[in-house]
């Protein structure tokens, strides 16, 4: 099916490819979370020109921001000529580290066989292009909508999003009133739906000891075999429970239907040393190990379940292992968050995927957590949906890329969202 919105879309490929090119350019690195206050300034030129109203917004005093790396956030809004429900599309600016292996510029831009290379160029830059062709080309066709089109660029996704739409949330700016439909331009592929995603939480698990002589062991008590008996624990009851369980969740992949738990570091006894360090082992006992667990939960699972487990495994050492002492420290947690299948943004991108490309949609929910945990939690805003061109698997990958026929087709999708969501209906 073409629509007249489709054929402009189409005509704006070359503003759609120098568009994500000048996004890829200015390298938002995240940590130490670099160039906000640039991507922001281009943003709000463009977004200007276009007829937005824009806020530029500090995070103050969120985690990272600082006068060296303000966390700087965009939010620009259109308003048509009568009310109506507000759109608002919102992709975070901050890329992950280059890492090694890249065979082109990652801050390059470059293009070859119809995609364009940079770190971020999938997660998420060329979504957030791909938003802001749909929204400008919407409003070029159709002046006089009603209610009204939002586009946010935010910091600190990458690290958990609390100088991002964590703080816009707090403060107002994704409420049900102001607010009515999210669409996140992640890459979860151009004719897939995604609902939410899974939980975590994470921890950091000592076990205790006595320092001793190495020779004489038995004089001390070794922290670090202690913190075998934990793990030992974990493969032998916690693990296998874990796997048996599946969520009704979509989630893609089918491994991350069960619940999971990854041990991410793991440290006991002495410090580590530098490379250039001459001397020979201490010989101590340990009386310090510490690990730190990221375990994703489901959301049959409720969180106090997912840390009791953990807890009533670590007090039944307790009980059976002689001088067993244990310390855990919560570090942080995010809810499984779950749009319904029915809210009306679902209902409106599916059928645009279905006009777009002639497929129904796919649903899935993401294994790890995005943005939307904020919007859902803080934002007490359901309507909301991952939506994007790109394929998860490119994302923080060497050779980063997207697709501009992707893009085109998710921009015609959004497009096809903004005329059932913002026109006056037929009848
Ligand atoms: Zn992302």
């Amino acid at each position: 099916m073409t629509t007249p919105l489709m054929v402009r879309i189409d005509g704006k490929r070359d503003d759609l490819i120098q568009l994500t090119q000048d996004l890829i350019r200015i390298p938002t690195l995240n940590p130490p979370g670099e160039n906000y206050g640039a991507i922001c300034d281009f943003l709000n030129k463009r977004l200007q020109t276009s007829g937005f109203e824009t806020q530029l917004i500090r995070a103050f005093d969120t985690p990272g921001d600082s006068e060296r790396y303000p966390r700087w956030n965009i939010i620009a809004r259109r308003d048509g000529t009568s009310l109506g429900d507000c759109v608002h599309f919102n992709s975070h600016t901050d890329v992950v580290e280059v890492g090694s292996g890249w065979t082109v510029d990652p801050f390059g831009g470059e293009i070859a066989d119809g995609n364009i290379y940079g770190r971020g160029a999938c997660d998420m830059k060329g979504g957030l292009a791909s938003s802001i062709i749909a929204a400008e080309a919407f409003i070029e066709q159709y002046p006089d909508f009603s209610g009204a089109i939002e586009i946010s660029g935010t910091a600190d996704e990458e690290s958990g999003g609390y100088g991002g739409v964590a703080y816009l949330a707090e403060h107002g700016h994704f409420s049900p009133e102001k607010v009515q439909h999210v669409i996140i331009p992640e890459p979860l592929q151009k004719d897939r739906i995604c609902l939410g995603h899974r939980g975590g939480w994470w921890a950091e698990i000592e076990t205790k000891g006595e320092i001793a002589h190495g020779s004489m062991p038995f004089l001390g008590d070794c922290a670090v075999r202690h913190m075998g008996a934990v793990i030992h624990e974990f493969e032998d009851k916690l693990f296998p429970i874990m796997a048996a369980r599946r969520t009704d969740m979509p989630v893609v992949p089918e491994g991350a239907k069960s619940s999971t738990m990854n041990i991410n570091s793991i440290h006991g006894g002495q410090k580590e040393q530098s490379d250039d360090f001459t001397g020979l082992p201490a010989h101590c006992v340990p009386d310090s190990c510490r690990i730190v667990i990221d375990r994703r939960f489901l959301v049959e699972e409720p969180l106090d379940q997912v840390r009791n487990e953990v807890t009533d495994l670590l007090e039944g050492l307790r009980e059976t292992r002689t001088d067993f002492e244990y310390e855990l420290t919560e570090l942080n947690s995010v809810l499984p968050s779950m749009t319904d299948k029915t809210a009306p943004v679902v209902e409106t991108v599916a059928q645009a995927i279905e006009d777009v490309m002639g497929k129904a949609p796919e649903y899935v929910a993401s294994p790890g957590t995005y943005d939307q945990k904020h919007i859902d939690r803080i934002g007490k805003l359901k309507n909301c949906i991952a939506y994007g061109p790109g394929i998860l698997e490119m994302a923080h990958k060497p050779d980063e890329y997207i697709g501009i026929n992707d893009m085109l087709d998710s921009a015609k999708v959004m497009g096809a969202s903004l005329e059932t969501l913002l026109l006056p209906r037929k009848n």
